[in-house]
C-alpha cells in the first residue's frame, strides 16, 4: 500500500486540522492532555461538534450516516485529533454496537438506534463480562427467560465501563441453558432506565470511576431488542470484539504520548545533560518508537484489508497485544523520565490555586501510568489474544 499522501489527502489533512484547531474547546484539550477524569459532557460536547460537521462516525459507511472515509482519511483524522489532544470518541456506540446494528439489525433497529448513536442521544455500555466469565466469556450465566413478547433478564455484569453514563447496554445473555455454551447466547439491547437495573461503582487504581458492576434483577426486555437470531449472539459478539481490539491499538494516541515523552526527556536533566541525550534512556525511547512504527504500518494494512471487504480476523489480536504493550511502555518511560516528580499522586482539582508539586508536564502522569495497567486486560487479556494467534494463525 502506498503511504505517500496524495494532494487530495493533504487537502483533507488541512481541512481536518483547521476544523479541529478552530472547534475543539481549549480547556477540553487541556483537561485531556493532563489525563484529568473527563465528565460525560466533555465527551458529548466533542462528539456533537464532530457530528455537526458530518464526522460523528468516521468508521461507518455513508448510507448509515457515517463519513465513508477510506483508511488513509481515517488515519489522518485520528492523527490530527491526537495531535490536538482531543478527547477520544466514545467507542461503545460508534465502534462497537453501531456496526453490529447496521450489519445484523432489523430495519426498525437501524432506523431507531443509528441516528441516536450519531447524535449521542444514547450513550452505550458493554455488558459482556461477569464475575467468573471474563476470559471464559462463553460461560456467562446472566439468563433471559422468555415471557410472551419479552425476555426477563436476571444476572450480574462486571467491569462495565461508563455504565453510570449509559442510556443503553448491549448485553450478552443466556437464552438456552441446555445448548452448548456458545450456542445458548443471545445479544440484547437493554434500556438502562428499565426497572430492576442497579449500577454500582468500582474505583480503580488511578482513583477514577470508569468501571462498574451492573445488577439485573428481573429486567423486562422486549424481544424486538434482540439482535439477529436467538442463540446466535456469540457470532455478533465476536464480530464486535474484532472491531474493539482494532480500536484498542490506539496508535495515534501513543504517537502523541511519545512526542510528549521526548519533550519531557529533553527538559529533564541527567548528569548535566538532557535525559534524551543519555544513551541508555535514548535507547529505550528509540526501541519503543520502532515498535510503534511497526504497529502503525500493521494497523494501516488491517484497515486497508477491512476497506477491501475482508472482515477483521486474528490480526486484531496482534494489534491489541502490541498496541497495549506500547501504551504501557510509554507511560512507564514518562514516569521514569520524571523521576521523583512522577511520585506524587496529585490531580490539582479544577479551579484549585494550589501550586503543583512538579513541572506542569508531570501532572496526571502517575494516574495515566496506573490506569494503563488495564490495557493488557480489557478487550480480552493479552494471554487470551496469544491463545487466539496460536490457534488461528499458527494452527497450534
Ligand atoms: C478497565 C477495564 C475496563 C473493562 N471494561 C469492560 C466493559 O466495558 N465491558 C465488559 O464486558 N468487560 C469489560 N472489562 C472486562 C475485561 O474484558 C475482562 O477483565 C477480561 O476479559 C479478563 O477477564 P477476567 O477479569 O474475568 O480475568 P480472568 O478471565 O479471570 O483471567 C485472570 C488471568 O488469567 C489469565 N487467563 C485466563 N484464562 C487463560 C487461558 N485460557 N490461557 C492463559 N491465560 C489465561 C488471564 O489472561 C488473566 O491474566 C474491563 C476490564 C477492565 C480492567
Amino acid at each position: 500500500m502506498n503511504l505517500e499522501l496524495s494532494d487530495a489527502d493533504r487537502a483533507f489533512q488541512a481541512e481536518v486540522r483547521d476544523f479541529v484547531r478552530s472547534s475543539l474547546p481549549p480547556e477540553l484539550a487541556e483537561r485531556n492532555r493532563r489525563h484529568m477524569h473527563l465528565a460525560k459532557q466533555d465527551y458529548v460536547t466533542w462528539h456533537r461538534l464532530l457530528n455537526k460537521r458530518g464526522w460523528g462516525a468516521p468508521n461507518w459507511p455513508k448510507e448509515f450516516g457515517g463519513t465513508g472515509w477510506n483508511p488513509v482519511q481515517r488515519y489522518i483524522f485520528d492523527e490530527e485529533c491526537a495531535i490536538a489532544d482531543a478527547p477520544p470518541l466514545v467507542p461503545f456506540g460508534i465502534s462497537m454496537v453501531g456496526p453490529v446494528i447496521y450489519t445484523f439489525g432489523t430495519p426498525a433497529q437501524k432506523a431507531h438506534y443509528l441516528p441516536r448513536i450519531l447524535s449521542m442521544e444514547d450513550w452505550w455500555c458493554q455488558g459482556y463480562s461477569e464475575p467468573g466469565s471474563g476470559s471464559d466469556l462463553a460461560s456467562l450465566r446472566t439468563r433471559a427467560e422468555s415471557d410472551g413478547d419479552d425476555y426477563i433478564v436476571t444476572g450480574h455484569k462486571i467491569w462495565t465501563t461508563q455504565a453510570h453514563f449509559a442510556d443503553m447496554m448491549f448485553c450478552l445473555v443466556r437464552t438456552d441453558a441446555q445448548a452448548k455454551p456458545q450456542e445458548g447466547i443471545s445479544f440484547l439491547l437493554i434500556d438502562m432506565k428499565t426497572p430492576g437495573i442497579t449500577v454500582r461503582p468500582i474505583i480503580s487504581i488511578d482513583e477514577g470511576h470508569g468501571v462498574n458492576e451492573v445488577f439485573l434483577d428481573g429486567v423486562r426486555v422486549p424481544k424486538a431488542n434482540r439482535i439477529g437470531q436467538e442463540g446466535k449472539g456469540w457470532t455478533y459478539a465476536k464480530f464486535l470484539l474484532g472491531n474493539e481490539r482494532t480500536t484498542i491499538a490506539e496508535v495515534s494516541t501513543s504517537k502523541q504520548r511519545l512526542r510528549r515523552l521526548k519533550t519531557i526527556a529533553r527538559a529533564e536533566m541527567a548528569q548535566g545533560a538532557s535525559l534524551l541525550e543519555d544513551p541508555a534512556f535514548r535507547d529505550k525511547v528509540a526501541s519503543v518508537e520502532i515498535e510503534l512504527l511497526a504497529l502503525e504500518y500493521t494497523n494501516l494494512r488491517v484497515l486497508a484489508a477491512e476497506t477491501a471487504g475482508k472482515g477483521v480476523g486474528p490480526e486484531a489480536s496482534m494489534l491489541k497485544i502490541r498496541g497495549s504493550e506500547i501504551q504501557q511502555t510509554i507511560t512507564e518511560l514518562v514516569c521514569e523520565a520524571l523521576g521523583y516528580y512522577a511520585a506524587p499522586f496529585e490531580h490539582a482539582p479544577e479551579g484549585s490555586n494550589l501550586a503543583p508539586l512538579g513541572p506542569d508536564y508531570a501532572q496526571g502522569r502517575m494516574e495515566s501510568f496506573l490506569y494503563n495497567r488495564a490495557t493488557t486486560i480489557y478487550g480480552g487479556s493479552n494471554e487470551i489474544q496469544r491463545n487466539i494467534i496460536a490457534k488461528m494463525v499458527l494452527g497450534l
